[in-house]
């Protein structure tokens, strides 16, 4: 296949995948940007109906996007014939979602669940069961191959449902809100686990996610509006450089002192035609309408509304602001559970209601 984009383990540009329902179009993703290095582990979040799991089914090779380029490794996805998708979607990609029930069957028992994977690859039943309990150790579930999904709780399903998208031996593991059916104790460990499991099988990891918490273990954090790229959260060290992008600096470091020099900050993206989006209700804030005044100024470029077009300011209460804000931005869900008071994580609601308290 063609060997184009190397410097990039997932490189798509102006992703667009259009859904024709009941004679209308739906545009899911408009002309999506994303680079993803091999090896990284990236969060994507965004409001329901973002177009998140529609571009992990284009990754993944479920579905078709219906214009863009979308490379993966070197391979041109978007060049695959039926048969080459299929293939490439079996040898080269696992799944992991957010109902076990999709992963697992409830019939068979955690192993035969890894095994029967490797059944359909065609691999020796030998091979099978030594593959199956390598992995079931690195899932650190040895003890439970005998039992049954339904005998096990969502944690424990959950790590055998990774276990079951790791038995093709795959280079880039998907999970659409693999933590999104456990308490945040489980859904901690379960972090730790694809962390741990990247190391050991070089993969690459995408995952979907509402909970902001999450960026504590991934490496980047984008957030999806409206099927484009819009926001992406980055690590920056005290001394403002961005800091590496091995989320382990932050998460398994033993020292406070470490903790305390990273922080994360949330940065715009610009599309390669320098396209941006202001959310909703930062240009609610602003006053800003449909046009607007844009300005250099010392050090960058001020956007501002004008005068033809201003619209009534909103003002949130101060109190729930934090909050409204944050929910805006990330989800369309109820918001979920406060951060962490470690204060390690400091999501984009507190530096938004900073900026705000600066511009009042
Ligand atoms: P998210 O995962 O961020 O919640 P989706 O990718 O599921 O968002 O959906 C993005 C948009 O595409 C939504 O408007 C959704 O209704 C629409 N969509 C997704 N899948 C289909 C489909 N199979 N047929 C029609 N519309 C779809
Ligand atoms: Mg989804």
């Amino acid at each position: 296949m063609t060997e184009q984009n190397h410097e990039h383990f997932i490189h798509c540009t102006g992703l667009v995948k259009i859904f024709q329902v009941a004679g209308l179009e739906v545009v899911a993703l408009q002309g999506l940007d994303l680079e993803v290095e091999r090896g990284e582990i990236l969060a994507l979040v965004g409001p329901s109906g973002s177009g998140k799991s529609t571009l992990l089914s284009a990754l993944g090779g479920l579905d078709r996007p219906s214009a863009g380029k979308l490379e993966i490794d070197g391979q041109n996805l978007l060049k695959f014939s039926q048969i080459e998708l299929t293939a490439y979607r079996r040898e080269q990609v696992g799944f992991v979602w957010q109902q076990t029930t999709r992963n697992l069957l409830p019939y068979l028992t955690a192993g035969q669940n890894i095994e029967l994977l490797m059944t359909l690859a065609g691999s020796s039943a030998q091979e099978r069961q030594a593959w199956a309990a390598e992995l079931l150790e690195a899932v650190g579930m040895v003890e439970y191959a005998k039992q049954k999904p339904p005998q096990l709780s969502g944690g424990q399903q959950q790590r055998i449902a990774i276990a079951c998208a790791l038995a093709n031996r795959p280079k880039i593991l998907l999970a659409d809100e693999p933590t999104g059916e456990v308490d945040w104790p489980t859904a901690q460990r379960i972090l730790t686990l694809l962390r741990d499991l990247r190391e050991r099988y070089e993969l690459t990891i995408v995952l979907v996610t509402h909970d902001p918490r999450v960026a504590e273990w991934a490496d980047r954090v984008i957030a999806i509006r409206d099927g484009r790229t819009s926001t992406e959260t980055v690590r920056v060290a005290s001394n403002g450089i961005q800091a590496a992008s091995d989320g382990a600096a932050a998460h398994s470091s033993s020292t406070a002192h470490a903790e305390a020099s990273v922080h994360f900050e949330e940065l715009v993206v610009l599309d390669s035609a320098g396209r941006l989006q202001l959310p909703g209700d930062q240009r609610a804030l602003a006053g800003i309408g449909r046009r607007a005044r844009v300005e250099l100024v010392d050090g960058g470029i001020l956007i501002k509304a004008s005068d033809e077009d201003r619209i009534e300011v909103t003002t949130a209460d101060p109190e729930t602001d934090a909050e409204a804000t944050y929910h805006s931005l990330y989800s369309a869900d109820p918001p979920p559970a406060p951060a962490p008071s470690n204060g390690r994580v400091k999501g984009s609601w507190w530096k938004l209601r900073w900026l705000r308290k600066r511009t009042e």
